[in-house]
């Protein structure tokens, strides 16, 4: 048993309307990925009827919650980022027990978690994400008359999020699906990932506190465990559940998807489910920096041991030029120690999928420790295969990730072929080109085909770390994401549990504050096609 986390009571059940709902079915408990040992604290599974009661109730709370002013969520968010920074030491320290995660990875992470609350609640007090339309009456235009046509965004509904193993607070219970949720006026209901419940309990009473003491209804919010999968099975097919977030593997939530397409009333799923990150390295920048790229390259591969949904995973490299680039990777790969990972599942996962790569022979094996040499806790060895591109191209499931610290180099000849492989690429979260100025015809091509399959691209840097901002799409074609008009991180990710309703001829008392005439919020709206904050429309 490894030890307490800073005197902090945990009671291993659901929270539910500001309760704490009875313990049900078998207890599971956490482990620590160093040593496998169970960690303390037993946690029960959500009940049907716990369930039932968080959907009823988030419902209820809805009621209220959908048209309260963006000041109000505002302040409930910015309120659940102060708590959140006020417990900051027993969340990192339990979160530091849970996942194995560095203390000043975590610590950043938090401030990433409550920088990003903050961020979605300036985006309320400012206004403008609404999309507020206004189209005047024209009752002089001929042949026929306008009338008047007002619409905005409104919110779905309770919203089931569901915690991602590999960030434990960033992408968990206040991660950005819950505060993009809460921020556009849905209730949230969080499905705990069953290898941080410690965590997602501290979390999850630290936002209880802040809708209790904001005055808003309880059920706005729970939190429910499971070990395995029938809560979450369950919560998506409940009618009142009207969208799904998620950040995971892709059986899993291809599994959500379909659970969600087959009900009676279809909803929403918002599910991020990995990458292979397709990087390009053109002649020209591998001719110039062979070795400062190996370098980088090695860092965004082995970074938080590969368990990040950006790791390059697909590098494609000209192969008369490669020589000084594999040798200077392979020598920083193979001087690398075992690398700690986060759970028992995906540390064995990974190590069976490289086994598998080695054995089948189909990519030649590069660098790395072999995968049978003994590891401490949950761990595996970085690694690194290579393959030509023809070979890539006649085995396209070559192309999938591997979460963890591995990557798959890929040979090409002529820039012609590079191109066509790109074009035969699946969806994926990002894509990187490396270029100099002579590689910037190569350059423009390679971007054509990437924006139809990426939610971003970079130039001359690394995908892993995604900053929280206005700007950011974290997203790409299916099947990186369930949906690729979305975003799961950055301000944009409000608008998926949104959707616009329009006001004809409504009496001005009868519309939302935000479509009055008067503008008596002073927010931006876009007025018989012109953007405006005119008070008189
Ligand atoms: P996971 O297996 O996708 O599980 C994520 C969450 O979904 C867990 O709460 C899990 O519950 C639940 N779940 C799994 N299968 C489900 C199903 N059929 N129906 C309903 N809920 C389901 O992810 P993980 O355990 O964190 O890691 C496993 C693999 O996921 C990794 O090896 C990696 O390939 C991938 N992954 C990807 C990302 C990413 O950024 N896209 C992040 C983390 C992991 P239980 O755990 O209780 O089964």
């Amino acid at each position: 048993m490894v030890g307490n986390t800073q005197s902090v009571h945990l009671s291993g059940v659901s929270l539910i309307g500001g309760k704490e709902s009875a313990q049900s079915g078998r207890g599971f408990r956490a482990s620590h990925p160093a040593d496998g040992s169970e960690l303390e604290f037993t946690f029960y599974p959500a009940s049907e009827d716990d369930i039932e009661r968080a959907a009823t109730q988030a419902q209820e709370a809805f009621r209220g919650f959908a048209s309260t002013p963006g000041s109000v969520r505002a302040a409930l968010l910015r309120s659940i980022a102060a708590k959140l920074d006020g417990a900051g030491d027993s969340i990192v320290a339990r979160a530091h027990l849970e996942t194995g995660l560095p203390l000043p990875r975590l610590q950043g992470e938090l401030g990433r978690t409550t920088g990003q609350l903050n961020l979605f609640a300036s985006v309320l007090e400012e206004g403008s994400w609404l999309d507020a339309r206004i189209d005047e009456a024209e009752p002089e235009r001929t042949p026929l008359p306008r009338t008047d046509i007002r619409s905005m965004l409104l919110p779905l509904g309770p919203v089931a999020v569901f915690g991602a193993s590999n960030f434990p607070l960033a992408f968990s219970v206040a991660g950005g699906d819950t505060a993009s949720a809460l921020a556009s006026g849905n209730p949230v209901i969080v499905k705990a990932h069953p290898a941080h419940p410690g965590t997602s309990e501290i979390v999850g009473r630290l936002i209880q506190q802040a809708v209790a003491e904001a005055g808003l209804p309880p059920g706005l919010f729970a939190l429910l465990f499971d070990s395995g999968i029938e809560v979450g099975r369950t919560l998506v097919q409940h009618p009142m559940v009207k969208a799904v977030a998620f950040t995971g593997s892709a059986i899993a939530g291809q599994a959500l998807m379909r659970l969600c397409s087959d009900r009676r009333e279809p909803i929403p799923c918002y599910a991020e489910m990995g990458s292979t990150n397709p990087l390009f390295i053109l002649p020209g920048a591998m001719r110039e920096r062979a070795a400062a790229l190996a370098q980088g390259l090695q860092g965004s591969i082995t970074m938080g041991s590969g368990q990040f949904c950006t790791k390059p995973g697909l590098i494609f490299l000209p192969e008369d030029l490669s020589e000084t680039f594999v040798e200077a990777l392979r020598t920083g790969i193979e001087a690398l120690g075992q690398h700690g990972m986060l759970t028992a599942g995906i540390a064995s996962k990974y190590r069976e999928s490289v086994q598998r790569r080695t054995d089948e022979g189909r990519a030649k094996w590069v660098a790395g420790t072999r995968t049978n040499t003994k590891v401490t806790g949950f761990a595996g060895y970085a690694t690194v295969f290579s393959i030509p591109l023809a070979e890539l191209l006649s085995q396209p499931d070559l192309e999938d990730e591997i979460f963890g610290p591995t990557t798959l180099l890929v040979h090409y000849g002529r820039q012609g072929d590079l191109l066509s492989a790109a074009a035969r690429l699946h969806g994926h979260l990002t894509a990187t080109i490396h270029a100099i100025e002579e590689d910037l015809g190569a350059a423009k091509q390679l971007v054509e085909v990437l924006e139809s399959r990426v939610g971003r691209i970079l130039f001359n840097g690394y995908p892993t770390g995604v900053e929280v901002c206005h700007a950011m799409v974290h997203s790409g074609s299916f099947p990186a994401t369930s949906d690729g008009r979305s975003t799961s991180v950055g301000t944009r990710a409000m608008l998926r549990f949104s959707r616009p309703v329009c006001y004809q001829d409504f009496p001005d008392e009868a519309l939302p504050s935000e479509l009055q005439r008067s503008n008596p919020l002073g927010i931006m709206r876009l007025v018989n096609g012109i953007l405006t904050r005119d008070r008189q429309a």
